[in-house]
């Protein structure tokens, strides 16, 4: 699944994208994420408008328009955006097409996760998808503080709260893993035993990890590519992620992988004992 750093470096991909004018919305007709079927007529509204900025927020992309409105997505957890030349033929699950003249903006999507959507951009943050998620550990930044004393009210694990997209927008399960390894946090940690200079540590490792995955155009995963097709380089740089009886690049013991909450974490026994 498509985490911060992957929609990140769609968002980059897409980039080309600004400037041009919307010729016309085509929608397969068939619903995509708890079969919400994208709003065709509110895309077809905006025939005519120009793409003016591309922004991420968590793992939600927002196509702003010279009009009120922005177009919302969301790529679930096989969803691709591409840019294409119009005249390539439709691949097989293609569910929405935005032409863009000469081009195409197409979201591809096999498992049909993913959410799309046309907001009005001066009430966005009301909107169901956005109004529960936390600040963007990149674009908005983590304020110790804040998540310390959050952090305090919760009864869960390190691992669980990070992933919370309510606490921090876009973290998912590798990047968590990879981020409690830097922070030398063990993930079965009690969010109440963080203390104000570990809290630190976690914000550092977790905007570290995804700033460096960012640079790496993500992580390639089986079914992520970027808007241009092509795979992320990030993934012979995790430290722990899938790297089960592997040394670990610290201290060299074996990475152990456990399973908590059905998800997987990898971790090293030895220093992350915290
Ligand atoms: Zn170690």
């Amino acid at each position: 699944m498509p985490e911060l750093p992957e929609v990140e470096t769609v968002r980059r991909t897409l980039e080309p994208a600004i400037g041009a004018r919307i010729s016309s919305a085509w929608c397969s007709g068939l619903g995509l994420h708890m079969g919400r079927k994208p709003p065709l007529r509110k895309l077809r509204a905006l025939v005519g408008a120009t793409i003016t900025g591309l922004r991420r927020h968590g793992k939600y992309l927002l196509l702003d328009t010279d009009r009120p409105q922005s177009i919302l997505a969301h790529l679930g957890m096989t969803g691709r955006l591409r840019i294409v030349p119009a005249s390539e033929p439709r691949v097989p699950h293609t569910h929405v097409v935005i032409g863009l003249g000469a081009r195409d903006l197409r979201y591809i999507d096999a498992r049909r996760f993913g959410q799309f959507d046309v907001v009005e951009r001066a009430t966005e943050s009301a909107h169901p998808a956005l109004a529960e998620l936390g600040p963007d550990p990149i674009t908005d930044g983590l304020d110790p503080e804040a998540l310390h004393a959050l952090a305090r009210t919760k009864r869960t694990t390190v691992k669980a709260f990070i992933l919370d997209q309510g606490v921090i927008a876009g973290v998912g399960n590798i990047y968590a893993s990879e981020a409690l390894w830097r922070a030398q946090l063990r993930p079965t940690l009690r969010t109440h035993k963080l203390t104000a200079k570990t809290t630190k540590a976690l914000i550092a490792a977790i905007q570290e990890v995804l700033r460096r995955a960012i640079e790496n155009n993500g992580t390639s995963l089986r079914d992520f590519v970027d808007a241009d097709g092509s795979a992320g380089s990030n993934w012979e740089y995790l430290w722990v992620y899938d790297r089960l009886d592997k040394p670990c690049p610290r201290c060299k013991t074996s990475i152990r992988r456990a399973v908590h909450q059905g998800r997987a974490t990898y971790y090293c026994p030895t220093c992350q004992a915290a």
